[in-house]
C-alpha cells in the first residue's frame, strides 16, 4: 500500500482517550477500574496498527475493526485479568505426572494451608516455652512416628486387602534403636545437593557409572556433585558394577558412598549391582556413610500396589542406609518438597548448613506436609489422592469409564461424528517411581469421522477445564486413574459436544 494510504487508514484511528469515553468501554472501567481497561485499549490499538503498517489490513478491515473495538478490548481485558495457572483435567493415566503439577494435595492438606496460611502462625515459635522454635519439629515428629516405629508399616501393609504382608528378610537392622531425624528442603534436588555439600564438601563421593543419571530439567548427578563441591569417583561400568569396585575406590579422601535410583530408565540385560546390604556392610567395615537418592521415596510398601523390586524410604532405612533423599511430591503424595531422612548427626549437620537457610520451605509446604503425613498416621491412605489412584481397582475404572460412554452415546447419535468406545490399557506411576510397573486400567477411546486424532486431541486440551490426554495409533486415550470422580460429569459433557 501507498505511504498516503497507509497515513490515511492510521488517520481512521481514535485516540486513546476517546475509545475511553465509549460508553461499552465505560462500563467496563465501571466493572474492572481504569488502568486495567486503559491498558488493554492499547494493547488492541497498538495491534491495529501494527497490522496497517505491515499492510495486514485494508480500510475495509480497519472499518471492522474499529466497530468491533469494544468486544476486542473485553476479550484482552478477561485474558489480561484470568489467571495463567488453572486446573486442568488429568486424563494420562499417569499419576505423578511432572508437567501436570505432580501430586495432587489432599483436602486435608488444602484446609490445613488455608487455615495456616491466612493467618500468623506457631511456624518458628514453641508456644510452651514462649520462645523461637524450629519449623522442622511440625513434620519431624511424625516422620519420627513413620520411619522409626515398625507397627505402622505393618498397619499400611494389613490396610492393603488381600495383599500379604511381606518383610524384607536378612537385611534388618532394627533401626528403632537409632535415631532418624528429617529436614525438609525445596525440592529432592536440593536436598541431594545440601546432603552432598554438607557430608562431602572437598571429599570424595564413590558412585556406580550405571548410576550417572539424568533425572529431567537438567538434574545431573555428576553436575549436583560439582555444585556441592565434592568429587566425583566414578566406579564399575554403565551396566555392571561390583562390591570390589566401590571398595577399591575408598581412600582417605573418601566421604561418601552414594547410591541413585534409576528412576526413569531400566537397565536390563548383562548386569551387575551389589545389593544395598554390600554396600552397607562394606561403608561399616570402612566407617564411611552411604546415602541414597531415592527420587520418590514411598512411605508406605510398594508391594501393596502390586509392584515389587521397589525400595521404600523405610526399605533403605532399615537395610542401614545413612541418608535418603525424597521429593514430597511423587508417591509420598504431598507438597513439592526434598525430605532427608537418616541419622540425626549427619542431618543435623545440614540443618546447620548456610545453604540450608537458602533452601528452606514456608509455611504453606510445612502445613500441607504436615497434614499428608497425618493421613498416612491415621492411616486414611484413601484421602491422600495419589494413593488412592495408584489402589484404584480396573472394575471401579470401567464401571466409570461406561457410564461416560453410555451418556455421550445417549445424547451424540444424531451426528454420529465421534467413535467411542472402551478399551483395556496400562496406566503408569510416573515421577521416577518404578519406570517399568504398569497397573491394569480401562481406556476411554476416542476417534472421529472429520477430526484427525491430533485435532480432536487439540480440541480436548481448548475444552474448559483443559483436558489432558494421549494419542496413540489414531486414537485418543483417557484414563480415568487420573481423573477425579467429580470431574467426569464435565468429562462426558466435553466429549458429547465433539461428537
Ligand atoms: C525425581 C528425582 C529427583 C529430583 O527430585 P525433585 O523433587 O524433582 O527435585 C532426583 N533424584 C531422583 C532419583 C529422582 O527420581
Amino acid at each position: 500500500m501507498s505511504t498516503t494510504g497507509k497515513t490515511s487508514l492510521f488517520q481512521k484511528l481514535p485516540s486513546t482517550d476517546e475509545l475511553l469515553r465509549h460508553p461499552q468501554i465505560q462500563r467496563l472501567i465501571e466493572s474492572e477500574g481504569h488502568v486495567a481497561v486503559a491498558e488493554s485499549v492499547r494493547i488492541v490499538l497498538s495491534r491495529l496498527r501494527e497490522e496497517i503498517s505491515d499492510d495486514r489490513i485494508d480500510e475495509k478491515a480497519v472499518d471492522l475493526a474499529l466497530g468491533g473495538f469494544p468486544a476486542a478490548v473485553e476479550r484482552q481485558l478477561r485474558q489480561m485479568l484470568s489467571y495463567s495457572l488453572r486446573q486442568v483435567v488429568n486424563a494420562t493415566g499417569v499419576i505423578l505426572h511432572t508437567n501436570l503439577g505432580r501430586a495432587p494435595l489432599a483436602a486435608y492438606a488444602l484446609d490445613h494451608v488455608r487455615n495456616v496460611g491466612g493467618a500468623y502462625s506457631n511456624l518458628e515459635f514453641a508456644l510452651a516455652q514462649g520462645r523461637r522454635g524450629q519449623r522442622d519439629v511440625h513434620v519431624d515428629r511424625l516422620f519420627q512416628k513413620l520411619l522409626a516405629n515398625d507397627n505402622n508399616n505393618e498397619n499400611i501393609g494389613t490396610a492393603a486387602p488381600g495383599r500379604p504382608v511381606e518383610h524384607n528378610s536378612g537385611i534388618s537392622h532394627a533401626i528403632s534403636t537409632i535415631v532418624i531425624s528429617t529436614i525438609v528442603v525445596n525440592n529432592n534436588a536440593a536436598a541431594v545437593l545440601l546432603a552432598l555439600n554438607s557430608l562431602a564438601e572437598g571429599g570424595e563421593v564413590v558412585v556406580s557409572r550405571g548410576e550417572l543419571v539424568e533425572i529431567g530439567g537438567s538434574f545431573r548427578i555428576p553436575e549436583v556433585m560439582s555444585k556441592s563441591n565434592a568429587i566425583l569417583r566414578e566406579v564399575g561400568t554403565t551396566n555392571r558394577t561390583r562390591i570390589a569396585d566401590y571398595e577399591k575406590a575408598i581412600n582417605e579422601r573418601t566421604r561418601l558412598l552414594l547410591r541413585v535410583h534409576r528412576s526413569n530408565f531400566e537397565i536390563t540385560g548383562f548386569t551387575e549391582q551389589p545389593g544395598l546390604d554390600e554396600l552397607v556392610a562394606l561403608a561399616r567395615r570402612r566407617n564411611v556413610p552411604v546415602m541414597e537418592d531415592l527420587g520418590s521415596g514411598a512411605l508406605f510398601d510398594l508391594r501393596w500396589v502390586g509392584i515389587h523390586g521397589e525400595p521404600g524410604v523405610l526399605d533403605s532405612l532399615r537395610a542401614g542406609v545413612d541418608i535418603v533423599t525424597y521429593s514430597g511430591d511423587k508417591l509420598l503424595g504431598g507438597p513439592q518438597a526434598g525430605l532427608i531422612s537418616g541419622r540425626a548427626d549427619l542431618v543435623a549437620r545440614m540443618r546447620s548448613s548456610s545453604l540450608f537457610r537458602a533452601l528452606r520451605v514456608d509455611k504453606l509446604t510445612y502445613a500441607a506436609l504436615e497434614a499428608t503425613l497425618l493421613s498416612y498416621v491415621k492411616g486414611d491412605y484413601d484421602t491422600v489422592p495419589v494413593l488412592r489412584m495408584l489402589r484404584l481397582p480396573k472394575e471401579e475404572i470401567a464401571r466409570r469409564a461406561e457410564k461416560i460412554v453410555i451418556a455421550v452415546q445417549s445424547t451424540a447419535r444424531k451426528s454420529g461424528s465421534l467413535g467411542i468406545e472402551l478399551a483395556d490399557g496400562e496406566s503408569v506411576i510416573g515421577g521416577g517411581a518404578a519406570p517399568s510397573a504398569v497397573l491394569p486400567t480401562r481406556l476411554i477411546a476416542l476417534t472421529h469421522a472429520k477430526l484427525s486424532a491430533d485435532e480432536l486431541n487439540d480440541q480436548l486440551r481448548a475444552a474448559t477445564p483443559p483436558v489432558i490426554a494421549r494419542v496413540d495409533e489414531g486414537r485418543v486415550l483417557l484414563d480415568l486413574r487420573t481423573v477425579f470422580p467429580e470431574q467426569d460429569a464435565n468429562l462426558g459433557s466435553q466429549l458429547a459436544s465433539l461428537a
